[in-house]
């Protein structure tokens, strides 16, 4: 088979600036080589089984030398590999991607590349600047300011100190010093405004603002580090209007999600398009169970007259199972589906089924008084559920008819959370979410005895009611709980809390 190799633009961080074209690269790729200003989130996307090469330590001294990742890239390559090699920001905007990809032209190797949004444009965009407006600069240049002894030779200061146009400097905080004083020294204007910016488009981004001639001292004085992008020029005083992204209502914020793997996405994802940093510990895990007496149940679904849904997971097992036997909605034509929560209704929706009871509040009791008002004593209940359900509803449903409750799967903990659990949780977290008692209870029995030293001063958000309570009786404090038992009530919550 014949490899390829794909030089992908991954942008300068926030993982929802990369392309589509990006992306499937990533989705189909069996090797990605990647840097440090790549975000390791998109590692996520990959296929299973996909390599991973970090080419971009640097803390150590053990950075793979460029001519080495040439190679590196090459070899992947001719073993037959479908290979993204993903850089930070766009691949040939101080990328060394043109020395990269003319290895791969000159071995005679099939490659495309892929643009990328460069952090000279994108970074400065999020820190509420425009690189380019009417009123202020009609040009811009980017500049590397990292010289090499034959670059700084090459460039012109007095052209850039008098061209009056935004000038972005990349790799330049080591050289600030120099490049504020050649610019002044050339004529621009000492008083001329200074953004520096780091880890633009994160969560953690970092905006300072000062002017050419204090730019140095105030850097060293508020510790600004790479990566960070020097601009310089008058489009900074448009920030005070324009700076959209670190007003964002969860800028900064880092929120531990402890919901399974599968199911996070929603959650983290809404974190992120605030501006917040999701942290991902998911500590429950699905396990089906083996549904050998659900499909006996199944087959004779005739005999009942309700089924009840508690969960996504409930309704998706469920139709798989159903899928296995050959059937499909149509078994429910003669049930009354009941249902508990929006995701759960969703769920059904998806599959054609619009449940006919959906309480208000998404407990047990209220599906409960909604169902009590016309079950009779001659109906029979089926409830497929997790193992780990409360009994409050089938023991009172009990008390009106048949009921027939089967556990189709059980939430267990996620062992891979085992090792990183007190790791994540010495960081410095804003907040921890619990979407269920299952999450309140796994993630305590992870952390183990000690496990109030590591809770009690941290501000626990809750879904709802059951899963507060939960908290409570562990000993610990409830910060916030939602209003609305959901998601997007979780959400808002946080939101709100940040006003
Ligand atoms: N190809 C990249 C640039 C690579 S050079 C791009 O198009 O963005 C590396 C330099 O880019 C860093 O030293 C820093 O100056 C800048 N840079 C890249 N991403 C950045 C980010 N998220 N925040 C601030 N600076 C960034």
């Amino acid at each position: 088979m014949k490899g390829k190799v794909y030089l992908v633009g991954a942008g300068p961080g926030d993982t929802k600036l990369i392309t589509l074209k990006g992306l499937e690269c990533i989705k189909k790729s069996d090797v990605i080589i990647y840097d440090r200003l790549a975000n390791d989130e998109f590692l996520k996307e990959a296929k299973d089984g996909c390599e991973f090469i970090y080419v971009g330590k640097k803390s150590s001294n053990h950075i793979l030398p460029q001519d080495k990742i040439n190679e590196l890239i090459l070899q992947k390559c001719l073993e037959g590999k479908v290979v993204t090699r993903l850089k930070g920001g766009d691949p040939y905007v101080f990328g060394r991607g043109g020395e990269e990809a003319e290895k791969l032209f000159d071995n005679g190797v099939d490659f495309e590349i892929v643009p990328g949004i460069t952090s000279a444009i994108g970074g400065l965009c999020y820190a509420g600047i425009p690189i380019t407006h009417r009123d202020y600069a009609s040009s811009f240049h980017v500049i590397t300011g990292h010289l090499r002894d034959d670059e700084e030779k090459e460039i012109n200061w007095n052209a850039l100190a008098n061209c009056k146009g935004t000038l972005v400097f990349l790799m330049g905080i080591g050289n600030l010093k120099h490049i504020s004083e050649e610019l002044i020294k050339e004529g621009r204007d000492k008083k001329t405004p200074v953004a520096l910016i780091s880890w633009a488009t994160r969560y953690n981004q970092n905006t300072t603002i000062t002017d050419l001639e204090n730019a140095y001292e105030i850097a060293k004085e508020k510790n600004v580090k790479a990566p960070s992008l020097i601009v310089v020029g008058d489009v900074v005083k448009v920030r005070n209007k324009l700076n959209f992204f670190e007003n964002s209502a969860l800028f900064g914020k880092k929120v531990v999600v402890t919901r399974a793997r599968k199911q996070s996405s929603y959650l983290s994802d809404k974190i992120k398009l605030l501006g917040g940093k999701a942290v991902e510990l998911p500590v429950i895990k699905i396990e089906k169970n083996n549904n050998q007496k659900l499909k006996k149940e199944i087959e004779n679904i005739k005999e009942y007259t309700h089924i009840v849904f508690t969960s996504r997971n409930g309704v998706e097992i469920f139709f798989e199972t159903i899928d296995e036997m050959g059937l499909d909605s149509r078994i429910f034509f003669n049930l009354k589906v009941c249902s508990i929560g929006m995701g759960t209704s969703e769920e059904l929706m998806k599959r054609g089924i619009k449940a006919d009871i959906v309480p208000k509040k998404f407990v047990a009791e209220s599906l409960f008084d909604e169902m009590k008002k016309t079950l009779i004593k001659t109906d029979k209940v089926l409830v497929p559920r997790s193992e780990n359900a409360r009994d409050f509803l089938v023991d009172k449903l009990k008390e009106i008819c048949k009921v027939k409750e089967l556990y189709t799967y059980r939430t267990i903990i996620d062992e891979k959370s085992i090792e990183i659990a007190e790791k994540v949780l010495e960081e410095d977290i804003d907040y921890i979410t619990f979407t269920s008692s299952s999450t309140v209870k796994n993630l305590i029995s992870i952390l183990g005895n000690n496990y109030k030293d590591m809770l009690l001063n941290k501000k626990l958000i809750s879904i709802g009611p059951i899963t507060s309570k939960t908290i409570e009786e562990f000993g610990l404090k409830v910060y916030k709980e939602s209003h609305i038992a959901t998601i997007d009530g979780l959400v808002d919550l946080l939101i709100e809390d940040n006003k």
